[in-house]
């Protein structure tokens, strides 16, 4: 079966034959490629043909496709357990692993997804302030929590509507929307609303939509504005977290975030979700609090000890470090190829993420400074890598991910086949 007769099977059977929507490609304007197996960078369509993986399944594999360190553990554990729904040894290891080496957190509780870790929270910070309404950022992606899916108002500063069908408006007034980098429009947020405001949520480093790198100003503004209401501050490190480095964004500003949020690399590549605070916040949770929340598969053995054993990994091969100078040198080749060839792209980059966006006059920090035709620009992009063997995200506004299976080799010979893909695809500048 090619993936031409898999994607009519999946018609059939499943809403626009996928489980995700941008598992789709419909925004790159062709039918997904189906793929049965990966490893390391590489990634392998049911047609036999191989591509450098850059999504990585959107940011769970910093090591790559079945790391073998962590693939043993896994092994050994498919032998051992699979699922308990009672106390284990493997969560609680994971547990005092992640709180002896991040300062800013006490206690953490497991979970399936990071929409379920944002979803927990969000109902933790409105217990604990007893107040109603989030603050949320134009451009920053939380998972599909009711209450994150929503829009700008056309209202007055702050007020949001419903983003998609079944969110009802009554649900999305309980939030509240501002653009990223906008510190007036925070200020007159607070301001109106600063006494109903549980939390405020961000994505510390978003890239969600495309790599939105905020200046630390704003992040200090946030913490200033939230700290003097009264209103807690949720880091949604989701995707930050254990990729700019084992504390993720909290650890690399230096700031206290009163509630974070984590997921896909936590896991291992296996579905686990975890929100972590003081133990003060935490405790508020039931059994020891009023909170409600639970899970028949939270802390799933297999995640626990893939997700162990892949932490442990970043620590001691020091792979933050080898990323981020691997990463340098390739977004470097490649925005040196765009602008040798007069080609009208930029790449944007932290830690081990980039993203390649279309020239703009300014550096993007909101979806507000976006270029015109930034997303039909990518589409040729994306299908000219692909016929050279690159695979990137199928969609001009999810990020690019290096993993420590990409060698300097592997990302230097994808360099190529994108910088040769955009002189197909691009017009000069
Ligand atoms: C991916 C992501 C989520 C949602 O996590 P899922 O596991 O897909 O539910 C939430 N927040 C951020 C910042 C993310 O990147």
């Amino acid at each position: 079966m090619n993936s031409k007769e898999l994607f009519e099977r999946s018609l059939r059977v499943s809403p626009g034959g996928v489980h995700s929507p941008v598992r789709s490609f419909k925004s790159v304007g062709r039918e997904p490629i189906f793929f049965s197996s990966a490893k390391g960078a590489y990634i392998n369509s049911v047609e036999g043909d191989r591509y450098i993986d850059f999504c990585q399944s959107f940011g769970p594999n910093i090591l790559g496709h079945r790391d073998p360190d962590v693939q043993a553990v896994v092994s050994e554990m498919i032998d051992k357990v699979w699922s308990l729904g009672a106390c284990d040894p493997y969560s609680l290891e994971l547990s005092e692993w992640i709180i002896e080496r991040l300062n800013f957190i006490q206690k953490l509780r497991f979970v399936c997804s990071g929409t379920e870790a944002v979803m927990s929270v969000l109902r933790l910070a409105r217990a604990a302030t007893k107040r109603e309404k989030i603050l949320k950022f134009n451009g920053c992606y939380h998972g599909h929590v009711d209450s994150m899916l929503v829009k700008a108002g056309s209202g007055l500063a702050g007020d949001a509507a419903s983003d998609s069908a079944g969110v009802s408006e009554q649900v999305a007034k309980t939030t509240l929307v501002c653009d990223l980098d906008d510190d007036k429009g925070l200020e007159e947020v607070f301001k109106k609303e600063g006494a109903n405001i549980a939390a405020v949520i961000i994505e510390p480093l978003p890239a969600n939509f495309g790599l939105l790198i905020q200046r630390e100003e704003f992040i200090e503004k946030i913490f200033t504005l939230a700290r003097k209401h009264k209103a807690l501050v949720i880091f949604d490190e989701v995707i930050s977290g254990f990729r700019v480095g084992l504390g993720g964004m909290a650890e690399k500003l230096g700031v206290k975030p009163d509630i974070v949020t984590y997921g896909k690399i936590i896991g291992g590549s296996f579905p686990v979700g975890c929100y972590a605070a003081s133990a003060e916040l935490m405790d508020m949770m039931a059994p020891s609090g009023p909170v409600y929340q639970a899970g028949t598969l939270a802390a799933n053995p297999i995640g626990m000890c893939a997700g162990l054993a892949t932490l442990k990994k970043l620590e001691t091969c020091d792979v933050f470090n080898v990323l981020n100078e691997r990463t340098h040198k390739f977004t470097q080749k490649l925005q040196q190829g765009f602008d040798d060839n007069n080609l009208d792209l930029s790449v944007q980059s932290e830690s081990s993420l980039f993203w390649i966006h279309k020239k703009s006059a300014q550096k993007i920090r909101s979806i507000e400074q976006f270029s015109k035709g930034h997303a039909e620009s990518y589409k040729g992009l994306f299908n000219g890598a692909l016929k050279r063997g690159v695979y990137m995200a199928p969609s001009a506004y999810e990020v690019g991910f290096v993993s420590y299976a990409h060698t300097d080799e592997i990302l230097s010979q994808a360099a190529d086949a994108i910088i040769d893909a955009a002189k197909e695809s691009h017009v000069q500048a």
